[in-house]
């Protein structure tokens, strides 16, 4: 997972990069990059760590020029590392360009092997580097052009920004897997994985670029192109449960809106007896508000995060404890003596967060803990640029409901059920990807081993 932030002609393009991708840092921490253009010549400066962690103002007064684009990295196990970081910045016949993606190119092992085959070198290990080679091999003449040639040749989920020196390109593939919206800037576009960047710099939502479409951004303006053959959309539903922002409009929806009804109708699936609803922080709060108000359980905060943890802080010597949850979500003891509790979230991967959490709350009291999911269990990894654990790894791949109720000691366990999270979005739910849930995937491909 990753988020992509651009900006055309603007006087202090790098600095509102940085601001955008300050804005998008839930979609990645791993590593960041920004690659500003002065009409001429590419700046680049990428890093891992955070964005307020890497960037300095002089730093940023480097990446010179009125158009930029950068990128926000998730931590994936095994690849954290700085050659993988992008925006990715190459030198090709007709001058420099830089690509940053969010997303996973289902095709991209073959078409390396081929390539390299040809006698290609790559720099990286990301699938993103084959669109670059295609780019620099095309035939085409513009670099509009010779995009376009590349991207009819992958497959899988893109949403992506291009820039060189006197262009940028935003693009996002048929199915519309990931988030790309337009904005603009007084009179100067960007282009953004999620809203949530556009509020903080004060930018105005246009609309989503949508599946399929290549826009052209250069000083004559935007042109959109539709290159593309149709195809049936698969936006993915999980950017709704759990990813995105939920300040954020994406898929044309109001993503705080959305996880509330699913708590909504999580409720009228699988209501419980009990004294209070309970969200665990963050990212079950507006799962849990629909809960409550569907089931009218009285709201409480019964369990507090800590918002200062750096990816600094230093586990103590294990012969003092090791912290694990507890270091971030502690609950408030003096609410929970005796009481019965239904607890919120939004999605159990492996099920060791939830485990942890339901003991903690027996720990301070609770008499009785009901877990309510708000999206059903997550059996199948995905291929389409969310960085869920291997299938083995996914506790409801080879566990029961009731199984899973067992290890983490809960008094009852419900997730959303499928159909439940399709009524949610009626009236489109065809238009999404709900592969995790299902293993269905949207088309057959190969998988890389
Ligand atoms: P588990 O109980 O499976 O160990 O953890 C569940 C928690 O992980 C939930 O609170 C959920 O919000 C969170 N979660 C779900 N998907 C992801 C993800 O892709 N990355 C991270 N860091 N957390 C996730
Ligand atoms: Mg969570």
């Amino acid at each position: 997972m990753c988020g992509i932030f651009g900006i055309f002609d603007h006087l202090e393009a790098s600095n509102h990069a940085y601001l955008g991708l300050y804005a998008l840092q839930h979609r990645g921490q791993e590593s960041t990059g920004i690659v500003s253009s002065d009409g001429k010549q590419l700046h680049h400066y990428r890093q891992m760590g955070l964005v307020s962690e890497v960037f300095t103002k002089d730093l940023l007064k480097k990446l010179s020029g009125r158009n930029a684009i950068g990128h926000v990295r998730y931590s994936t196990t095994g690849s954290s590392e700085l050659k993988n970081a992008q925006p990715f910045v190459a030198d090709y016949a007709n001058g420099m360009i830089s690509i940053a993606h969010n997303g996973n190119l289902t095709n991209a092992v073959p078409i390396r092997n081929k390539l390299e085959s040809q006698g290609a070198i790559f720099q990286s290990n990301m699938d993103t580097e084959v669109i670059v080679h295609l780019i620099a091999r095309s035939k085409e003449k513009t670099f509009l052009d010779r995009t376009i040639h590349a991207l009819r040749q992958v497959e899988g989920a893109y949403s992506l920004l291009f820039l060189t020196g006197k262009e940028m390109v935003a693009a996002r593939d048929p199915m519309g897997f990931r988030p790309l919206v337009l904005g603009s800037l007084k009179d100067s576009p960007v282009v953004a994985s999620e809203t949530c960047a556009f509020d903080l710099i004060g930018a105005r939502w246009i609309r989503e670029i949508e599946p399929g479409e290549v826009l052209l951004i250069n000083d004559a303006g935007i042109k959109s192109f539709k290159p593309f053959p149709h195809k049936q959309l698969r936006q993915c539903i999980f950017e709704f449960i759990y990813f995105a922002r939920p300040d954020s409009f994406i898929f044309n929806h109001n993503v705080y809106e959305m996880r509330k009804t699913f708590g909504a109708q999580l409720s009228k699936e699988s209501p419980a007896v009990a004294d209070m609803t309970i969200p665990i922080p963050d990212s079950g709060f507006p799962a849990a508000l629909g809960y409550a108000a569907q089931s009218n359980l009285p709201f409480e905060l019964g369990m507090i995060r800590n918002h200062y943890i750096g990816r600094t802080f230093i586990e103590p010597d294990q012969r003092i404890r090791h912290f694990g949850v507890k270091i971030k979500l502690n609950p408030v003891r003096g609410l929970l003596n005796e009481k019965k509790i239904v607890i919120v979230d939004d999605s159990i991967v492996r099920a060791t967060t939830s485990r942890k959490i339901v003991g903690m709350f027996r720990n301070v009291g609770a008499r009785e803990v009901h877990v309510r999911i708000s999206s059903p269990p997550i059996t199948d990894p995905c291929f389409f640029g969310i960085d869920t654990p291997k299938k083995s790894e996914l506790i409801a791949s080879s566990h029961k409901v009731k199984e899973i109720q067992k290890f983490i000691h809960a008094t009852s366990l419900n997730y959303l059920s499928l159909e439940g999270l399709k009524k949610c979005v009626r009236g489109e739910e065809k238009n999404f990807c709900y592969a995790c849930f299902t293993g269905d995937y949207p088309y057959p491909f190969q998988t890389e081993i």
